[in-house]
């Protein structure tokens, strides 16, 4: 068996959904693509200041010759997030991707697969590093995905050849036979819909996403106020947003086929519900939420809890005002701000009476302003 083979053997043995290989030449078409619009993604080279994800400069990931320079191949390795179901509660409310702790702080069977390939590499004799290349265009031309005009990438083969998956990238110095590249879009001609599900208008064209306008960027990546024209865009998610992916016919036989619940998800599901999020104590966000879902940092559980006023509001039960009359009261001014906001789009007597009080308490003038604009809708 040649060494590429038993390489995707041990891949595929792992649990990985899909292996490719790939020649290492640098990425000019992501490079094009980037700077023809660096300003969408200016935020990236300063993530780590306000998150708790490394800083994301894409354009450093055009050669994967700069990380090693005895770069030979690419092995890509696809793994998939959607083997099992998850708990409907959460349906709506927090990205697929993120619930499944694809690379979060806890250990999981990804993290552990990782390891363990890179072990079988390093094994083998190989320099190996894990990571710095386009993932999605990476795994194009490795042959194991290609592009959807939503800007995922889509397996060839694997989970019903939808776009519920990641490719994994890893430099290595070894020369392995490449396979043919599957750089194209797989769409219908004529289909749009994901950009049509879109509800920000983040995705403005096919291939094109402006990440500054997505639900999910917002979500964990903006740690200030939500723009208030984007939050009744925002519906129920609080943490990332499946929307382009869920609307896309290429998925829809993956999301409608039969899978067993993901037990471990179901228990914690209870501590993942919006209201519970709303009102949480740090102790809760950290022991319960930060280990599966991390971007945002630990210090800042008060952008959780205004992702869940908006939601909350969006979702306009009254049931939940009580929740909110509670979260009013909360120390941080940006959660007050966005829970005046939610009552405010829920409305009704308890809501306005809720927001007269809170309007006489207030000492900040951006809260008390809140306040005053949702008063100002007239609640009755
Ligand atoms: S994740 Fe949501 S907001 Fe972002 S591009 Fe897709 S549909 Fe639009
Ligand atoms: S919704 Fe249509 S155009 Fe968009 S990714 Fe899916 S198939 Fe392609």
């Amino acid at each position: 068996m040649s060494l590429t083979q038993t390489i995707k053997e041990k891949a595929l043995d792992l649990g990985f959904v899909g292996v490719g290989v790939a020649t290492p030449e640098p990425f000019i078409l992501y490079a094009e693509e980037l700077n023809g619009r660096l300003q969408m993604y200016a935020w990236g080279k300063t993530l780590s200041q306000n998150t708790s994800v490394r800083d994301l400069d894409l354009t450093r990931f055009v050669d994967p010759a700069r990380f090693l320079p005895e770069v030979k191949s690419l092995i890509v390795v696809t793994d998939s997030y959607f083997e099992e179901d998850f708990p409907p509660s959460l349906a709506g409310k927090i990205g697929r991707c993120y619930l499944k702790g694809l690379f979060c702080p806890e250990e999981s069977p990804h993290s552990r697969r990782r390891k363990e390939f890179k072990k079988f590499l390093q094994g083998l004799g190989m320099k190996v590093l894990y990571g710095p290349a386009p993932a999605r265009m990476a795994g194009a031309r490795a042959g194991v995905t290609n592009y959807g005009k939503n800007c995922f990438a889509f397996a060839n083969e694997a989970v019903g050849q939808s776009s519920w998956v990641v490719n994994e990238p890893y430099l290595v110095d070894r020369e392995l036979d490449p396979d043919l590249p599957t750089l194209q879009v797989g769409c219908p001609e004529n289909c749009q819909q994901c950009i049509e599900a879109c509800p920000t208008g983040a995705l403005y064209a096919p291939l094109k996403m402006d990440p500054r306008k997505c639900i999910a960027f917002h979500s964990y990546f903006n740690d200030g106020e939500i723009p208030r024209d984007l939050r009744p865009k925002m519906g129920t998610w609080v943490y990332g947003c499946d929307l382009c992916q869920e609307g896309c016919p290429r998925n829809k036989k993956w999301l409608g086929k039969t899978k067993t619940m993901n037990q471990a998800l179901m228990e914690r599901a209870e501590h993942l519900q919006v209201t519970t999020l709303l009102t949480m104590s740090q102790e809760h966000y950290a022991q319960k939420v930060w280990p599966l879902l991390y971007y945002i940092r630990k210090e800042n559980r008060k952008l959780w809890q205004r992702n869940a006023a908006v939601a909350l509001g969006n979702q306009g039960d009254p049931d939940t005002i009580p929740f909110l009359i509670t979260a009013l009261k909360d120390p941080e001014p940006i959660v007050r701000g966005h829970v005046a906001w939610a009552l405010g789009r829920i409305g009704g007597s308890r809501a306005r009476k809720a927001l007269e009080k809170g309007r006489k308490l207030e000492q900040v003038e951006k809260v008390r302003g809140e306040m005053e604009k949702a008063l100002a809708w007239g609640l009755d």
